[in-house]
């Protein structure tokens, strides 16, 4: 069996960690090692998926047809009501755009999208040929906004600058210039925005139904079944609530600084992080309003009540068994640890796209000994962590699921393919019952890897 070495660059060595050989010393946040075929996507697909589910939006993708292919459809978020989001528009540039310039190309293809389609805002994107042939999406942007009436907005995401980190950045910069506009008179004291939750499979109503349990009104989703208006009053709230730290993170920071708003990092995901973010809000509000914290409490048994009788019946089979996490952003990682722990599993391998030194820190101390701990990582090592480990089951994206079922390893997709709610107590519970489904089907037992043995 492979010991993983052999596949490590040795470049990539000190973004790697084992628990218990050595301390902490983590070499991440920087730029992936070319050639290395890194987990990542680009700057272009950050911002995509952080602004997509804005769904009364326009989304423009200026560039070759490529990278509105890459990107379309890319996370499938649910709305309650329109559904512009769904659709993706490319200008499609050709050679000849290219060598002239594509801005007479973008300004025909927004004003004819938005005469046809009425949106609420337009998100114009730049891709990697848009920053080298040097359009000026921002004067483009100007001249339409002025002329349709509603806001137009460039999104600097030029892939080859950075890495997703930056998308998610420059898609934060462009949701900023919507807000402070709208009328947020009717706004109570007891009010939020629910940063970084995108809608995958309905969770936003899920978190929005215990908010208004708690008689906390939501004013904007941000971005999951997104609205413009919710954005322009968004400014109006008294809290804002950052999941999923690495996308909208910039965003909490820029209305703290310009509107004052005040954020706390949340997880819906897992028992102990849905309970504590629920009650760190409770905290928050209790001076505007002593009767909250009694309301969550009751909030959180009941909903345990129901929740922990059926944990056990899976926690029986899949004591003892093994996991593996690869997410985009840390902070998932946290609670998919805990979540685990909770179902009895060990997680033998823990890793993410662009987490920071805190978030590996964080890490490092609540696995065990032994844990795998990975940035920016790679199919190659992926698959010989995978094996060295004799996983039972794999949590990651799109990207990662073919590295598991080539291995025959379950996977459980956490991000943007998956169809049932993971968040709240509810997704812990169907959290719970995918993995045991998937670690417990006897088709393993049929794979290559286990066969052999
Ligand atoms: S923006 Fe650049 S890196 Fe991203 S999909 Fe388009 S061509 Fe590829």
């Amino acid at each position: 069996m492979s010991t993983g070495a052999s596949v490590i660059f040795q470049e990539r060595k000190d973004q790697i960690l084992r628990k218990g050989q050595g301390g902490f010393d983590m070499n991440c946040n920087r730029e992936s090692l070319a050639g290395a075929v890194s987990q990542r996507a680009c700057v272009f697909c950050g911002s995509r998926v952080v602004l997509y589910p804005i769904a009364d939006a326009l989304h423009l993708v200026h560039g070759p047809i490529g990278c509105a292919a890459y990107t379309w459809d890319i996370r499938g978020a649910l709305s309650s009501g329109p559904a512009l989001h769904r659709l993706s528009f490319s200008t499609d540039l050709q050679e000849k755009d290219i060598i002239f310039g594509g801005e007479e190309k973008l300004y025909r293809a927004l004003t004819e999208l938005i005469d046809r389609h009425s949106p609420k805002a337009a998100f114009v994107y730049s891709t990697c040929i848009v920053g080298i042939i040097g359009d000026d999406l921002e004067a483009v942007c100007r001249k339409v906004a002025a002329e349709k009436g509603i806001p137009v907005l460039p999104v600097q995401s030029e892939g080859f600058k950075g890495n997703k980190r930056e998308g998610y950045g420059a898609a934060c910069k462009a949701m900023f210039r919507l807000m402070g506009s709208g009328d947020i008179s009717s706004i109570p004291p007891l009010s939020l925005n629910i940063l970084g939750d995108f809608n995958l499979a309905g969770e936003i109503w899920i978190i929005r139904e215990y908010f208004d349990r708690m008689g906390i009104q939501t004013v904007a989703n941000i971005t999951g079944d997104g609205r413009v208006e919710d954005l322009q009053r968004a400014h109006g709230a008294a809290l804002n609530v950052v999941q999923c730290s690495g996308a909208t993170m910039e965003l909490a920071k820029m209305m703290k600084e310009s509107f004052g708003t005040p954020f706390l990092r949340v997880s819906y995901f897992g028992v102990e992080d849905m309970s504590e973010s629920l009650y760190q809000i409770a905290r928050f509000f209790e001076t505007k309003d002593p009767g909250i914290m009694e309301r969550t409490k009751e909030l959180v048994k009941t909903e345990l009540t129901k929740l922990y009788p059926r944990l056990q019946e899976f926690r029986r089979e899949l004591a003892g068994k093994k996991a593996a996490i690869y997410v985009g952003g840390a902070f998932k990682a946290f609670s998919l640890v805990k979540a685990f722990r909770l179902l009895g599993m060990q997680v033998v391998l823990v890793g993410s796209q662009t987490g920071t030194e805190e978030d590996y820190k964080q890490l490092y101390e609540i696995t065990d000994e032994g844990t795998i701990i990975v940035d920016d990582s790679n199919p190659l090592e992926l698959s010989s962590f995978l094996k060295e480990k004799d996983v039972d089951v794999f949590v990651g994206g799109v990207k990662e699921r073919p590295i598991a079922y080539k291995l025959g390893v379950g996977f459980c997709d956490h991000n943007h393919e998956r169809k049932q709610p993971l968040e709240g107590f509810v997704g812990m519970l169907n959290f719970a019952r995918e993995i045991h489904s998937s670690v417990m089907s006897p088709v393993w037992r049929f794979v290559p890897r286990r066969k052999a043995r």
